[in-house]
């Protein structure tokens, strides 16, 4: 049986291999027609392409001096992809936070449908922490603390993101952290519990996958995947990757199962980590009923034992140079 993620993996490698023999020329021009809120429809100007993902390609858009993201994707979708960008469509429309990328508006236009989102224009947290070979200990409490809010206030919306990772967590212009692409969330359903979602689809990418997620039979706790996940996002911005990395899929499942992680060590790297930032992470990592709420997590010893950055203090120098 075909599930969501590999229906949207067969996609876009069929899709980036189109793009290969033609990449799509950029619209100079996007129009929005006219709708019962903007009479006159609207131009956007077309600017440099932002990234690629799975079935959507992004764009900066100008519209009367103000920039945004174009999120553009082929109406025509398999049924499955179909479904799914609604569902994305649906909720992240309703999401108003200040570490959720805003959506502004969506519309139809040449066989594609655009979003209208938040610019993010200083990359993914993956770009930086990668480029930074992991962040400092008072970066990773300021972070945190902002996904941990996002968290908190989807929950509250009855909303689980399931795909929480580095790379879907987008950075504004003054560096905050930015939630974006809600393509596999799912509406918290009573009555629905994990069997039935992941029946529905199995979801996530290997390395932030909670494990429950793959057991059979078992129920309930479903929102608390994205507190693993977010456990997982705080190990890699720690140590610049994730704890269960392995060459095979199978393997990373086996070693999530086991809790089977290492941390670097001042002799292996040149990183020191706090036992603080070890434990809180290491209590995301634990059964599903046992990892803390948000709430709870941002109590945690970690965030009282040293400095949680300002937000003045965290510049776009920081994507690129630790600070001194
Ligand atoms: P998909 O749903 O197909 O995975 P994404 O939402 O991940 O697509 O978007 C594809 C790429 O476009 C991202 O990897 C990122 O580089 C860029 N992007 C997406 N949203 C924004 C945004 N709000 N601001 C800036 N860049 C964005």
């Amino acid at each position: 049986q075909e599930t969501a993620a590999k229906v949207k993996a067969a996609l876009a490698s069929k899709q980036t291999q189109k793009d290969k023999e033609h990449p799509p020329p950029p619209p100079p021009i996007v129009y929005e027609p006219p709708s019962s809120d903007r009479k006159d429809g609207a131009s956007y100007q077309v600017g440099k392409m932002l990234g690629k993902g799975g079935f959507a390609i992004c764009y900066e858009g100008y519209l009367n001096k103000k920039r945004y993201a174009l999120k553009i994707v082929r109406s025509k979708m398999a049924p499955k992809m179909e479904q799914k960008f609604q569902t994305e469509l649906q909720i992240h429309s309703k999401m108003r936070h200040q570490n959720i990328v805003h959506f502004l508006r969506a519309f139809s236009a040449d066989a594609c449908t655009y979003l209208v989102l938040e610019l993010c224009p200083n990359g993914s947290l993956m770009d930086m922490v990668k480029r930074r070979k992991g962040l400092t200990e008072p970066e990773v409490r300021f972070y945190s603390i902002q996904i941990a809010g996002a968290i908190r206030y989807m929950h509250s919306k009855g909303i689980i993101h399931r795909d929480l990772k580095m790379g879907n967590i987008f950075l504004d212009r003054q560096m905050n952290a930015k939630i974006g692409d809600f393509g596999l969330a799912a509406l918290l359903v009573t009555g629905k519990d994990m069997q039935t979602i992941r029946r529905t689809t199995l979801c996530g990418t290997p390395n932030y996958i909670a494990p429950e997620i793959l057991e059979k039979g078992k129920k309930g706790h479903d929102h608390m995947v994205d507190l693993w996940s977010l456990g997982i996002i705080m190990f890699a911005m720690l140590t610049s990757k994730p704890p269960f990395q392995s060459s095979t899929t199978d393997e990373i499942y086996r070693r999530a199962r086991n809790r089977d992680y290492e941390w670097p060590t001042p002799e292996t790297s040149n990183k020191y980590i706090s036992q603080e930032a070890k434990d809180l992470v290491a209590s995301m990592l634990e059964e599903p009923d046992h990892r803390p709420e948000p709430d709870v997590i941002v109590q945690h010893d970690f965030f009282l034992s040293g400095h949680i950055p300002t937000p003045e203090e965290i510049t776009p120098k920081l994507r690129d140079y630790p600070p001194d």
